[in-house]
């Protein structure tokens, strides 16, 4: 056999990348390194085969051997390098956990960072003049309809809106707040040390359990700047507890010439109330109450994404974008496109089309179709090696929003005969597409709130591919 004709059998890189181990690498690998993988891939082992022709040998390799071979060098080489940060499935039924990512976009969100970050734009450009113009001006008007609000202004995150309006309204000065508001969010967000942050002076008023109009009002001087209401997000406290409204700390604000402002957290566009949920103001109720500052997030109930939504009086938010962090904070160019596309969904009133409203409304009858359709995938693919169920559960919202509030839900409990349901939970986890669900009693528990049908067919395919 003569030299071309051995190096012919080489595989070529379209055959390979029919090879099923190479073709399912999309959460591992880009398209085009994966290409240029498979090159180096194919370059070595020429190289091997050459050499040793030179040497006088002839190399008994078949085709199969080649491409046996090659596969191997590249999946060695993909294995040491793949990416790091990938989709996973969510299956614990936690819709906004924010290690996890917090709220998914919806698909038209996507496009449209695609669209708008793959050309140029208007990013900061007026069109009509052909001056400079602002970013936040893209979503100014919906915030403003959708809340009701006079002005409103967008940053990189909700920590960085809070600490941005307090270093430019409160710097130097006081700022009054409630005992029971004095909260840490998690990440290390504390409200008091984002007020030392700011350059405000914390003036703590009430109790832990109990805080009335006339603390704030005992507390006020010259020197106040501010008067604070958190929402406290992630916790609840019941029982013997008053908090001061909205109305009656915006009259007194007013009185005294003070700002008002609060940092709802989550803070949701629409009230959920008809879905079971308890009775939570709406950022439309805090403007309309008369706060004249109110801050967000962007990924939490609103289903957007990361941002720090700041709306309220015009003259305040005008301070506030002039102040130098916001330059340090400001949004990029790929959230501001989703986060139009999701506040018009909100203008159109198509909330359906948002998946953190869609999988916190979840229909019953969903799931249970949902639930039935994972457990028949799994028990076809396990036989008699394990045993699958349908269960009533409990999910909840996550990210700090409605804490305590459980919603019932429909799960799926696997067990294997010969495996525990740790190292199933393990296994899985660390699969090409990680599933992360939850263990308790010894059981794998699958919950298909935060499951759509293409999650539920890539959990079938793990299980398959491990047992
Ligand atoms: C979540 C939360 C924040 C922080 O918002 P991020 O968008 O995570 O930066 C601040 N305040 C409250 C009350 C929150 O619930």
């Amino acid at each position: 056999m003569d030299k071309n004709q051995i190096l012919r059998k080489l595989p070529p890189v379209e055959k390979l990348l029919e090879e099923p181990k190479l073709s399912n690498l999309e959460n591992s690998i880009s398209k085009s390194r994966l290409v240029a993988v498979l090159r180096d891939s194919i370059e070595e082992v020429r190289q091997d085969l050459i050499d040793s022709m030179k040497k006088g040998d002839i190399p008994e390799k078949s085709e199969e051997d080649l491409k046996r071979q090659v596969i191997s060098i590249s999946l060695n080489a993909i294995s040491s390098y793949p990416y790091s940060f990938k989709p996973i499935v969510n299956a614990t039924g936690i819709v906004l956990h924010t290690n996890l990512g917090r709220a998914p976009l919806p698909k038209e969100a996507l496009e449209r960072i695609v669209e708008l970050s793959s050309s140029y734009s208007n990013l900061e450009y007026d069109i009509s003049t052909g001056k400079r113009g602002e970013r936040y001006d893209h979503v100014r008007k919906l915030l403003c309809d959708i809340t009701g609000a006079q002005d409103a202004l967008v940053v990189n995150n909700n920590a960085a809106a809070v600490l941005l309006c307090l270093s430019a309204l409160a710097f130097g000065k006081e700022v009054i707040i409630s005992r029971g508001q004095l909260v840490e969010i998690g990440g290390s967000f504390r409200i008091p040390d984002i007020m030392i942050q700011s350059g405000a002076q914390l003036v703590e008023v009430g109790t832990t359990n109990k805080t009335y109009i006339y603390d704030y009002e005992q507390a006020i001087n010259d020197n106040t700047g501010l008067l604070l209401k958190v929402h406290t997000s992630n916790f609840k406290v019941v029982g013997f507890s008053a908090q001061v409204d909205n109305h009656e700390l915006s009259c007194l604000g007013e009185k005294c010439n003070i700002p008002v402002m609060e940092d709802l957290g989550s803070g949701i566009l629409v009230d959920l109330k008809p879905f079971g949920f308890p009775e939570e103001p709406t950022v439309k109720d805090s403007i309309k109450s008369g706060m004249d500052i109110v801050t967000f997030s962007g990924d939490k109930l609103l289903g957007g994404p990361q941002a720090g939504i700041i709306v309220g009086d015009g003259k305040l938010i005008e301070i506030i974008k002039n102040h130098p962090l916001t330059r340090a904070v400001r949004i990029d160019k790929m959230t501001l496109a989703a986060l139009e596309v999701v506040l018009m969904f909100y203008k159109d009133e198509m909330y359906e089309n948002i998946p953190t409203l869609y999988m916190l409304t979840k229909p019953m009858k969903i799931m249970e179709q949902d639930a039935m359709f994972l457990a028949k995938g799994l028990r076809e693919k396990l036989g008699d090696k394990g045993t699958v169920h349908i269960i009533d559960d409990v999910s909840e919202a996550g990210g700090g929003s409605f804490p305590g509030h459980v919603m019932p839900t429909k799960a799926v409990e696997v067990s294997l005969k010969n495996m525990s349901a740790g190292e199933l939970s393990r296994r899985l986890r660390n699969s090409s597409v990680p599933i992360i669900g939850r263990v308790r009693r010894d059981m794998l528990v699958l919950d298909v709130r935060t499951m759509n049908r293409e999650d539920i067919y890539k959990t079938i395919e793990m299980v398959e591919s491990l047992i």
